[in-house]
């Protein structure tokens, strides 16, 4: 699975390519992290290091792992 990543935050967010909601969370993550360095890196290469930016709120969450809503 794909996530975009800020090298300077250690955080990242997981790409749901066909989930419009997912678009919106990984722009808005893209804004908040606007001068600093993203990449976008498979979640094997990062998980452990890096810690998951829409994991803050649970209930965002479905059984699928995919985010239902922008807070
Ligand atoms: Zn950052």
């Amino acid at each position: 699975m794909r996530t975009r990543a800020c090298l300077n935050c250690k955080e990242y967010i997981l790409i749901h390519p066909n989930n419009p909601v997912s678009q919106k969370m990984v722009k808005e993550f893209e804004l908040s992290h606007m001068r600093h360095n993203l990449m976008t890196v498979d979640l094997e290469e990062i998980k452990g290091q890096y810690k998951r930016y829409d994991l803050k709120d649970e209930s965002l969450e479905n059984n699928d792992g995919l985010p239902l809503k922008i807070s």
